[in-house]
């Protein structure tokens, strides 16, 4: 894979990701999303594709909060299936090994 550049302002493009809309490219055109891989420690790497230029992003994405954590484990408690807090309902987390992760965020939100 070609070196991706590191995307500074991730975090008002990635609002634009959870909220399912399209995200625009510094470069003109829009971010294609072409993967999401979890990291140490909590977070996520999202690489991106600018459909204009081709050029690769990374964008960090934050592991979870408490207040988002906390939100999960109350409806884990109360015996539901907790969906992602940043992507909203239709997003269901899913178990990966001891965690429940959104497949969209790569970030896991709680331990299971
Ligand atoms: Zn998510």
């Amino acid at each position: 894979m070609a070196d991706a550049l590191r995307m500074e302002k991730g975090k008002q493009l990635l609002k634009h990701y959870y909220a399912g809309q399209r995200m625009e490219s510094p470069n003109g055109g829009f971010l294609i999303l072409l993967g999401i891989s979890p990291q140490k420690g909590g977070t996520a790497m999202g690489v991106f594709e600018c459909s204009a230029s081709s050029l690769r992003y990374e964008i960090v994405i934050p592991k979870a909060t408490r207040t988002e954590r906390k939100k999960v484990k109350d409806v884990l408690q109360a015996g539901g299936d907790p969906d992602c807090p940043r992507h909203g309902p239709d997003f269901r987390l899913v178990r990966a090994g001891k965690t429940l992760v959104c497949s969209h965020c790569g970030v896991p939100y709680a331990r299971v």
